[in-house]
């Protein structure tokens, strides 16, 4: 384990000499299977497997969501060892942000729409810069990403190709309870009844997506259902809509490019979010 970007260095620096392939999971810990299998998957192609576990400051826009963040760093070391990797990076805030810090990324495009309107702009302008220092501390050829935050590999994309960095970013399929609810660190504030109720998010994805394959490719008419249907469990949508998995813009009639179905709702106190992709 490393809790410094130098200590990280020097235990990176034999892999480095022999040109080994490093790959880097970035996480806030809390890890679950889908953390797990993001890391499995980045053992089968890399040499060295750098994890990093960072509650980050600068993408929380609601306080009390970060203080609330669950963290169990021992736990979390165990199993991400055990799923393959080789190097845990855990550095204090004062690591990545020490005083003096003065440095902002900003990203707009793709930002700027969902979850930049309901978590505000510096939500990934938080996480665009945390990524950017992560890679510009472990020198990863390759990170992983899940694809349960679909947004936020559309914005990682945009960020590594606008400022050309040298990492492949590599995504790997959204792991769901056996109801459907997508696994999420925050998943562990849900009180058994909200826990119940959540799993109509995934149901009302699959609702959306076959609507629209079924009613002519209308967006608007499967939402409305789709909508419906998490009403009937008395769940309101923040956003339910259908969009470019690249762009996020909205797409109220498919063609044969891919589209994307995407929600965020509040169940009880905690704010869900989970996309499917319409095939
Ligand atoms: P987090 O710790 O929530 O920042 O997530 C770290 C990484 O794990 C991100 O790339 C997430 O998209 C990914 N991740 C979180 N939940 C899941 C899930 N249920 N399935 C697959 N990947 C996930």
């Amino acid at each position: 384990m490393a809790r410094e970007v130098g200590e990280l260095r020097r235990m990176l620096a034999p892999a480095r000499q022999r040109s080994a392939t490093i790959a880097l999971v970035p996480t806030m810990g809390a890890l679950h299977e889908g953390h797990l299998s993001l890391i499995r998957s980045a053992a089968a192609s890399a040499d060295e497997v750098v994890v990093s576990i960072f509650v980050n400051p600068a993408q929380f826009n609601d306080p009390a969501d970060l203080l609330q963040y669950p963290r169990d760093v021992h736990r979390d070391i165990e199993l991400a060892s055990a799923a393959g990797a080789s190097l845990i990076f855990v550095p204090d805030p004062d690591e990545v942000y020490p005083v003096g810090f003065s440095t902002s990324v900003h990203i707009g495009g793709v930002a700027a729409l969902w979850e930049g309107v309901a978590r505000g702009p510096s939500h990934f302008d938080g996480v665009a810069l945390v990524v950017t220092k992560l890679f510009g501390m472990v020198g990863p050829d390759v990170a992983w990403f899940g694809q349960k935050d679909a947004q936020q590999v559309a914005v990682v994309r945009r960020l590594v190709a606008d400022l050309n960095l040298p990492v492949e970013i590599r995504t790997g399929p959204t792991v769901r309870e056996p109801d459907g609810l997508a696994m999420s660190s925050r998943n562990v504030r849900l009180s058994s009844a909200d826990r119940d109720r959540a799993a109509v998010l995934h149901r009302a994805l699959d609702f959306v997506k076959h609507g629209i394959m079924i009613r002519e490719n209308d967006s608007d008419t499967a939402i409305a259902a789709g909508t419906d249907l998490l009403r009937t469990a008395g769940i309101e949508a923040e956003y339910l809509a259908v969009v470019d998995p690249d762009t996020f813009e909205p797409r109220p009639r498919l063609d044969d490019r891919p589209a994307l179905v995407i929600i965020a709702a509040r169940v009880g106190p905690v704010r869900l979010i989970d996309n499917e992709p319409v095939a």
